[in-house]
């Protein structure tokens, strides 16, 4: 056809291999940083309100490439998601952490930190061996499974029949399950009804509107009040200021995370918190 008068399509049609080739570049890389120890976690204080003493931690999945550049999570999950590599890799992921629970339960007693928290992603919640994996991981490293939180997304629940029976074998084992992002997908709420939740971990951008009109802070107080009444415990994402943090508590929040207590950070750090930390 009329190649290269029709600069836009061209334009387009390039951008879209280019992002392909990133896509297959990534999944390639990967599959070699699985064995390289090129991943890491790195692990985000959740806090109590008002002190912001941590009582638990979220781990966070981090990829230096040999050249020292930090790939995001936003770039590489949702390739090792497409690629079906999510499988192994969230193996991995869970092992690690309760490898790390194991290690903070021993160095500062049991009651340190109530839990440890993993993401886990639409793929992984349609791998019937899932549950399997997290038992085998907590068996592994004795830490028992109410120290586990096991975090998902109500995308990911949608993603199939078989995720929401895998969320129910989860819930079996012990391990908590919290709703992640919530509030920001299309039935959050019917969700509570249908799956067994114990946490919800109340969206960034309705921590944003703290502090604005009646109309920005609605949502946020709103899903306190329903957490509350269904006993579920709820933490407030993406706190950056004092001030946010503050009108939660006054809103009834008493667990918060965001860059205003702590970003994430290497395991070691998180040892520097915790009672007898650091002295070892
Ligand atoms: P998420 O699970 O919602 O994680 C919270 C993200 O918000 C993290 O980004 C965290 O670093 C960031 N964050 C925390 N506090 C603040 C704050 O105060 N302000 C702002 N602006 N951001 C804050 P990160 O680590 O880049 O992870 C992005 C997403 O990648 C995660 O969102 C999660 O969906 C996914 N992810 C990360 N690690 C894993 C993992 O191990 N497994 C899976 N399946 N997904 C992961
Ligand atoms: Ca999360
Ligand atoms: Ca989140
Ligand atoms: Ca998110």
């Amino acid at each position: 056809a009329a190649a290269g008068t029709g600069g836009g399509l061209v334009r387009y049609d390039a951008s879209l291999e280019q992002r392909l080739t990133r896509r297959a570049t990534i999944a390639a890389d990967l599959r070699r940083a699985l064995h390289t120890g090129e991943l890491y976690l790195l692990y985000q204080p959740i806090v109590e309100l008002p002190h912001g003493r941590p009582i638990a931690v979220e781990s966070l999945i981090r990829w230096r490439q040999p050249d020292g550049r930090i790939v995001s999570p936003a770039d590489f999950i949702p390739v090792a998601e497409d690629t079906g590599l999510i499988v192994e890799l969230g193996a991995w992921i869970i092992d690690t952490a309760c490898a790390q629970a194991a290690a903070w339960r021993q160095r500062h007693g049991a009651d340190a930190l109530r839990s440890v928290a993993v993401n886990v992603s639409a793929r992984q919640l349609l791998d019937p061996a899932l549950p399997d994996v997290v038992a085998a991981a907590l068996a592994r490293h004795g830490v028992p499974a109410a120290q586990l939180t096991i975090e998902i997304t109500e995308t990911a629940v949608f993603a199939g029949g078989r995720a929401l029976a895998t969320v129910h074998a989860l819930s079996r084992l012990g391990v908590s399950i919290a709703l992640d992002d919530f509030g920001t997908g299309h039935s959050s709420l019917g969700l509570l009804r249908t799956c067994p939740v114990d946490a919800i971990k109340v969206d960034k951008s309705f921590v944003d509107g703290l502090g604005g009109t009646p109309q920005q802070e609605a949502i946020a107080i709103a899903l306190t009040g329903i957490a509350e009444t269904m006993g579920l415990r709820t933490v407030a994402e993406g706190v950056e200021t004092a001030e946010q943090a503050r009108r939660l508590f006054e809103l009834g929040y008493r667990q918060a995370q965001g860059f205003h207590f702590a970003r994430p950070l290497p395991a070691a750090d998180i040892d520097a918190m915790l009672p007898d930390g650091g002295a070892a």
